[in-house]
């Protein structure tokens, strides 16, 4: 029997017809695929600017710059998300620290949050910004992290890898309402893909302006953008400031454009999975994910919480079962401080409660658009069987 990952990409025809469509053209990159795809995207969420780049690791490493992120700034991020949401800070030469979790939806806890402030403004090491992160796809709580930007000064990007097509207070995620930028990622796991492929989206002109140049070496050849220069020599590009190659190619970008023409329909049939999974284990002895009546999710992880305390097995010896079932369920995430690399930087274990007991408990089932009605099926009895009192 086929193992079920946690993630998988859908690709229909019209999105390999796209791409090869790329392949027998011109321009493989830097044609005009690219800003076709951005612009759907920025009309999509309502955003003025997006800036496609190679992934959202990048996006979030020139999102940072573009804010000014330097050597000895602290940037602050939740305890429970993926490393590049803490990485992109260090690529700065800043410091990076973390917020514990909210019990329930396991987003960066607002209370840590504030409490964590006020320690800070008495001791003068407020954070330069702040990157909150959208679990499973579920918004943050983005009206009282913007009242705290606005008292303590600091900036935000909303790491939305997990969250397109998801919304906030009935708007969609990555409108920048309540952020400097919004960040998007296109990996195969994600809700669309490009393969590799990330966004970065912002309603600042100038914030938009210096990623563009960012994420290609730091040149221009826009003549208005250009430094004064002998009119006898050959200016036809200048590089302005140290940027990248962080340029995503148009054969990516029309993967991205085809699959945008599904995103609201992928986020439907995540929701329709999930509502069935929520109803097979209402009495088994886990937590099913918490939904905030504020948020709609894009469901891009499910993730239950075990109650171990009504349960005989431990949390491996569940995750080993469901892997030798060929059910590859996950774990979404580690605390990122515990990773030895944060941890030689000083991190300590019991640094963030709620985020250990969260990384003691939490198993990410699988959930995709794609999933059979004949592969759900499969998941559901493995997990009454794997997970009994
Ligand atoms: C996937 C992910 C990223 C990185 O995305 P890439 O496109 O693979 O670089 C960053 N942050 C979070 C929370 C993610 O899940």
């Amino acid at each position: 029997m086929n193992s079920i990952p946690y993630g998988r990409q859908d690709i229909n025809r019209a999105d390999i017809d796209s791409v090869v469509a790329i392949l027998k053209s011109d321009f493989l990159t830097q044609g005009n695929v690219v800003p076709k795809f951005e612009n759907s995207v920025s009309d999509y969420v309502k955003a003025k600017y997006a800036v496609a780049v190679n992934s959202a690791t990048s996006a979030l490493h020139i999102a940072c710059l573009a804010l000014g992120v330097r050597k000895g700034d602290r940037v602050w991020t939740s305890a429970i998300t993926f490393v590049a949401s803490a990485n992109c800070a260090l690529y700065c030469g800043a410091e990076v620290d973390f917020v514990d979790i909210d019990d329930k939806t396991y987003n960066l806890s607002i209370e840590k949050l504030e409490e964590k402030l006020i320690v800070a403004e008495k001791s003068g090491s407020l954070p330069y910004l702040l990157i909150a992160v959208h679990l499973c796809g579920q918004s943050c709580d983005m009206q009282s992290i913007k009242s705290l930007s606005d008292k303590y000064g600091f900036k935000v990007i909303e790491d939305a890898s997990h969250a397109i097509g998801g919304k906030y207070k009935g708007e969609a995620i990555g409108n920048c309402h309540y952020s400097d930028i919004t960040i998007f990622s296109f990996h195969p796991v994600k809700i669309i893909t490009t393969g590799e492929g990330g966004m970065a989206l912002t309603n600042n002109f100038e914030l938009a302006n210096q990623m563009r140049s960012l994420r290609s070496h730091g040149i221009t050849n826009i003549q208005g953008e250009m430094e004064l220069r002998p009119e006898t020599e050959i200016w036809n590009y200048q590089q302005l400031s140290l940027g990248f190659n962080y340029r995503l190619t148009d054969i990516h970008a029309a993967l991205g454009l085809s699959q945008m023409n599904r995103v609201s329909e992928f986020v439907q049939q995540r929701h329709e999975i999930a509502d069935r999974y929520n109803q097979e284990f209402s009495n088994l002895p886990v937590l099913v994910p918490y939904q905030d009546p504020l948020t709609y999710s894009s469901y891009h992880l499910y993730v239950i919480r075990l109650d171990l305390n009504r349960i005989r097995k431990s949390q491996i010896e569940i995750y080993k079962e469901f892997q030798s079932e060929g059910i590859l369920v996950n774990l979404h995430y580690i605390p990122v401080y515990l990773q030895p690399f944060y941890e030689r930087k000083g991190f300590l274990r019991g640094y963030c409660p709620s985020a250990e007991r969260y990384f003691h408990e939490a198993i990410t089932l699988p959930l995709f658009s794609s999933l059979s009605e004949e592969e759900l099926t499969r998941v559901i009895s493995v997990t009454k069987k794997v997970i009994s009192d």
